[in-house]
This record gives C-alpha cells, sequence and structure tokens, in this order.
C-alpha cells in the first residue's frame, strides 16, 4: 500500500480515505502522481499535503515502480481552470460540500433510477424473455445506454460521496463491460492517467492479438468481448492489463465478485440462449447482441480520443493541457446523444475533472472553452456522430503507424 506522490513516498495502509478503499488503492504500489493530482483538482492544497505528510516514509526510494509521463499540474492555464470550476461548483452548492456538489444532483440522481429499472429489464429479458427481437437487438440498447449512464459514472466514483454507492453501482452493472476491477486498470489507472500516450495508455492496443493493426473497423464488433475475456486472462497471467498497467492485489471480497461477475455475464449472455432458443437462433442471439452492444461501446468511445488531430500535439507539460489536445467532443449540442452517451460526448470536460459527475459537465464546457481561447489551446469538437466517425476512420492508417511504431512487448 506504499505509493509515490512528487518523487516522495507515502505508506496508506492506516489512511482512512474518505473516497473510500477503492478509490485510494488506484495509487498503491505505483507513481500515484497523476492519479493524486487529477482525482483532487478542488482540494485545498494545503490540507492534502497536511494529511500526505502524516504518511510519508523514507524507505521507499528502493522501489522502482514503473516511470510515469512526467506533467505539471499548475500551469497558469491549470491554476485559473481550477479556480473558475471551484467558483462554479461554490455558485451552486447550496448546503453541500464543495466535492458533494460535484457529484450528482437531484435530476441526476431521478435519471439514475430510471437507468437502473432499464438495467434490471435487461437482465430479466436476458433470462427470461423467449422473444428473440427483444433479446438480440432491444436488450443491447437498452443495456448500453442504461449501463453507460451508471457504470462509467460509478467507476470514476462521481455518482456519490459515499463510496459504498459507487461500489453497488459499479458491480451491479460492471460484468456488461468488463468487471469493475479489470476496469480499473484499463480505464481509470491507464487511460485517464496517460492518455493517448504511446505505450501507456492501454486503449490504443485493444486489438493487438486479433488484428494485424491496432485499431480498426472489426475491433467495434468485437471489443468488448476482448475486454472481458483476453484481456482479463493477461492481466492474471502477465499481472498487467494489456502488457502496459501493473495488476494491482485484490482483496478476497474483490475476488468473490469478480468471479461472480464474469459468471454471471458468462451465464447470461453465453449459455441462457442455449436454453431458452434452438441451436441456429441461440448462436444468432449470442453473436448478433454482443456484437451490436460492442458497437454501441465503441461508437462512442472511440470517437473522443482516436483522431489524427489528437495526436499532433504530443509532449504537453501541462497535464491539463495535454488531456485537451488529446480529446475530441462530439455532438454537445443534441440532449439525445449525451442520453445515448452517457455523457462521454463532453469527453474534454470528462478528461479534466474524472471525478465530477457528467451531469455538470456541460456546465463546465463553457469555461473550458473560454479559457482554451484565452490561453490558445486548440479545443477539438465535432457537431455530430457522422462527422466524428469518419474523421475517426480516416484517421485511422496514420494513427495505427504512430501507435505501432513503438513495440508495445
Ligand atoms: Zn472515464
Amino acid at each position: 500500500m506504499i505509493t509515490k506522490i512528487h518523487d516522495k513516498y507515502y505508506d496508506l495502509s492506516k489512511f482512512n480515505h474518505p473516497g473510500g478503499i477503492e478509490a485510494l488503492s488506484t495509487c498503491f504500489d505505483r507513481d500515484g502522481t497523476i492519479l493524486f493530482e487529477s482525482h483532487h483538482p478542488l482540494v485545498n492544497k494545503t490540507k492534502l499535503n497536511y494529511y500526505l505528510k502524516k504518511y510519508e516514509i523514507n524507505d521507499g526510494t528502493k522501489r522502482a515502480f514503473n516511470k510515469t509521463t512526467t506533467f505539471i499540474f499548475d500551469s497558469k492555464f491549470a491554476i485559473e481552470l481550477k479556480t473558475e470550476v471551484a467558483n462554479y461548483f461554490k455558485s451552486i452548492k447550496g448546503k453541500k460540500s464543495l466535492i458533494e456538489s460535484t457529484k450528482e444532483n437531484k435530476f441526476r440522481q431521478i435519471q439514475t433510477f430510471f437507468f437502473l429499472i432499464g438495467i434490471f429489464f435487461c437482465y430479466y429479458i436476458t433470462l427470461f424473455s423467449k422473444n428473440i427481437w427483444l433479446c438480440m437487438f432491444i436488450e443491447p440498447i437498452i443495456s448500453w445506454i442504461s449501463g453507460v449512464n451508471i457504470f462509467h459514472d460509478a467507476s470514476h466514483y462521481s455518482i456519490s460521496i459515499y463510496p459504498i454507492i459507487n461500489n453497488i453501482l459499479s458491480h451491479l452493472v460492471g460484468c456488461l463491460f468488463s468487471q469493475p476491477y479489470d476496469w480499473k486498470h484499463q480505464h481509470i489507472i491507464g487511460h485517464h492517467m496517460e492518455t493517448n500516450v504511446i505505450n501507456k495508455d492501454p486503449d490504443l492496443y485493444h486489438g493487438n492479438i486479433i488484428s494485424p493493426v491496432t485499431i480498426s473497423f472489426f475491433i467495434w464488433f468485437t471489443a468488448v468481448i476482448i475486454l472481458i475475456t483476453e484481456h482479463a486472462v493477461i492481466l492474471w497471467i502477465k499481472n498487467k492489463y494489456n502488457d502496459i498497467v501493473n495488476r494491482q492485489k485484490i482483496s478476497n471480497i474483490e475476488l468473490f465478485l469478480y468471479i461472480f461477475s464474469k459468471f454471471i455475464y458468462l451465464y447470461i449472455y453465453i449459455i441462457r440462449p442455449f436454453q431458452k432458443f434452438p441451436l441456429i437462433t441461440a448462436i444468432s442471439n449470442v453473436i448478433v447482441s454482443r456484437s451490436l452492444f460492442s458497437f454501441l461501446f465503441m461508437l462512442n468511445t472511440q470517437i473522443g480520443h482516436l483522431h489524427d488531430i489528437n495526436f499532433s500535439k504530443e509532449n504537453n507539460e501541462c497535464w491539463y493541457r495535454h488531456q485537451i489536445t488529446v480529446t475530441s467532443n462530439f455532438a454537445t449540442n443534441s440532449y439525445f446523444h449525451y442520453i445515448f452517451s452517457g455523457g462521454l460526448n463532453f469527453q474534454i470536460e470528462h478528461h479534466l475533472f474524472p471525478n465530477i459527475n457528467h451531469c455538470h459537465l456541460p456546465n463546465l464546457k463553457h469555461i473550458v472553452k473560454r479559457l482554451c481561447v484565452k490561453h490558445d489551446i486548440e479545443y477539438n469538437e465535432f457537431d455530430g456522430y457522422f462527422d466524428a466517425v469518419k474523421s475517426h476512420f480516416n484517421s485511422l492508417k496514420i494513427l495505427n503507424k504512430k501507435i505501432n511504431t513503438v513495440n508495445l512487448k
């Protein structure tokens, strides 16, 4: 339970972190500087350092953690951005604490309740419905929309200030996307820490084994199965997620939930169709429903980062500036797309403030865009899905060349 933050070592085994042990554990046995900074943008630095100081150790220098990209978090732009965002939350917080005001607001809580009903409806369909059209087409669409709206925020600890609520929700929905433990390595640690950094961001290498190129259209129909199976197996065999992110220790409860979740997925999506339908119908059900879910996942995730414009300016020293240049927003003027993508269309704001609930991101966009103009930072956004998807596929060749230039292994 040792971490390294700004070149100092800390033993956090006795620290009762307000965000819960799951959030704290992301930085165990690794350089946690980026995680620490990106998850406390609005917390007073003096207060943070006061707590950290209590857990500082001197024998940590012998620990050789994997090197992470060196970023700065207090550039002029970063300070201005964090101050304006903090001021925004001060203006809306009412009687809540500043951190509480960054989580789900009342309206969003009602929406989450309905998405949760959507998830249970999907579990019901997979288990009991013998209507093939419902199982093959409707279920993946409802489970995608309900799932992404709950799981992504829950996995970022941004639904509630109470860790147990985020945990329960992410475990209820997590099996659809992989599993909260796998996801923590791939998304929370790997992808968000060093987004689009060659050899560091596991999202650049999802097609490594089955495809000669790293990212391709074929992956759009298989990605979620790859996340759930291949990447999980490699995580346990090699102790590294996608050959990049070192595996965290797992508690007994987490291990139980992990195995249980994989079993549930296997049963409801792979075994159950064969108990409900004749062979050919069952095979069609499995292939079409899983491919469709994977397609929806990729449609809403790939267009957030994988454009040639997102690789044009590397080596940004400021982490906030880096996150803006490697990310693209899409279809932010449409409420339908906001719901359909689970707020992933405000990808820039999400990457700047990963543990702020996505219900606040449309308001933060105005602040971010204004400051980007002031500080001469390119803010990439596409009007709709069509433009974004077109740009993504037009960029594939050049991206694969860039990404595969350095041999991952
Ligand atoms: Zn995220």
